[in-house]
């Protein structure tokens, strides 16, 4: 069995604890966490922080190999059913896929994501090439699939953690019924989809049904989260809070589309769990620095009243409460998946708030320390 000390992050709230050791059993959960004197394989320096690692609660994995070809182009053009990104899905062989799925997830173990979300799309096919990809890496994707072809929902669902839908669109009587009845009948199904991502996608669900499309999809789903709620007014917050409903933000991949800063402080404010994620890979690397750092700077500059800790808790606990997986936190019976970083690296050193310090000064060149599932991936001080 594996043990590790050092000063931590513990707990729902991220609470610093001095000294703290943390047992993680043969199945790779934390099974004791004590501040007893007891033989330790890894002691971290007093300087070291332990935080949980990160998970990225929305991206697209299979999209690395379109990198930078789509910077300029409305969201339409780069990511819309005869946009860029899915003439390269539909034409693309299965090597340059797994290619792709590849490079994005390097990219994560790289930057200190032990976990992440996919919205996957190619049907079974797309998620099996995920699956098959991430036996070597160690990293836990949670893939949400979609239908495509022959492939039915039930099969989707068997094959993978739930079920990601691109919009409200897509959407028909029938296969919201049969999405509610695997998620009645399968107690870890997760179902969520893409809403409000753009004023126009509003005014095409008001011209089409009349209403807004998360009042839609809250009333035709039984969703654990939605993405983007960029343009969701105050009433579709009292939806989402009411459907006890997370709401995952993606500000680069807005602002990349020139889209809008969204609301964090709104969906804080009212209560709803927020997560954040970095979205399509060909628009922003997997980054969980670059994305803290962004997100409360331009919450400054939108005016919105965020704190780091809200934004460390949004790429860590809340992920892992949305999904009711037991990740983003050191606490009991969670997944040993640690980060550690000297603070006394130049870039953290003299820091007067240690949250501050993760969120806007850390990079991934200061993780010192990375285990995932209590397996070792990185420790610079081992001998
Ligand atoms: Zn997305």
């Amino acid at each position: 069995m594996v043990s590790v000390r050092a000063n931590a992050l513990v707990g729902s709230d991220l609470e610093f604890v001095e000294d703290v050791r943390f047992q993680i059993g043969s199945d790779g959960t934390i099974i004791d966490i004590s501040k007893e004197e007891k033989p330790t394989k890894y002691i971290l320096p007093s300087s070291y922080l332990l935080i949980p690692g990160f998970v990225n609660a929305h991206v697209h994995v299979g999209d690395a190999y379109l990198k930078d070809q789509t910077y300029g182009l409305s969201l339409d053009e780069a990511v819309g059913l005869a946009g860029v990104k899915h003439k390269k899905l539909s034409s693309s062989s299965t090597a340059e896929k797994i290619a792709s799925i590849r490079n994005s997830l390097e990219m994560h173990v790289n930057n200190g994501f032990t976990s992440f979300i996919d919205f996957r799309e190619g049907g079974l096919q797309g998620i099996n090439l995920l699956k098959e990809s991430l036996v070597d890496f160690p990293i836990r994707g949670l893939i949400l699939g979609r239908t495509f072809n022959e492939d039915s929902l039930v099969e989707i669902s068997k094959q993978s953690d739930g079920i990601g839908f691109s919009d409200v669109f897509s959407l028909d009587d029938a296969l919201c019924r049969e999405a509610n009845i695997i998620k009645e009948n399968k107690i870890d199904h997760l179902n969520a989809i893409h809403v409000s991502e753009s004023l126009e996608v509003i005014s095409q669900s008001l011209t089409s049904y009349g209403r807004r499309d998360i009042e839609i999809a809250i009333e035709q789903l039984d969703l654990d989260f939605v993405i983007h709620a960029t343009y969701a007014d105050k009433k579709d917050f009292q939806f989402l809070k009411k459907g006890d409903i997370g709401v995952v933000c993606c500000p680069l991949t807005n602002l990349y589309h020139g889209l809008d800063f969204p609301p964090l402080e709104a969906i804080i404010t009212e209560g709803i769990l927020l997560g954040l994620g970095t979205d399509n890979v060909f628009c922003c690397n997997p980054d969980p620095f670059r994305l803290m750092a962004f997100s409360l700077y331009n919450a400054r500059s939108t005016n919105q009243h965020i704190t780091p800790k809200n934004i460390l808790k949004a790429l860590t606990v809340n992920p892992g409460l949305m999904t009711q997986r037991k990740i983003g936190q050191l606490s009991m019976g969670y997944s040993g998946d640690f980060l550690g970083f000297d603070l006394n690296n130049p870039n953290l050193r003299f820091s007067k708030d240690l949250y501050t310090a993760l969120t806007m000064r850390a990079t991934s060149a200061d993780i010192g320390f990375h285990m995932y599932k209590g397996r070792l991936v990185k420790w610079e001080n081992q001998k």
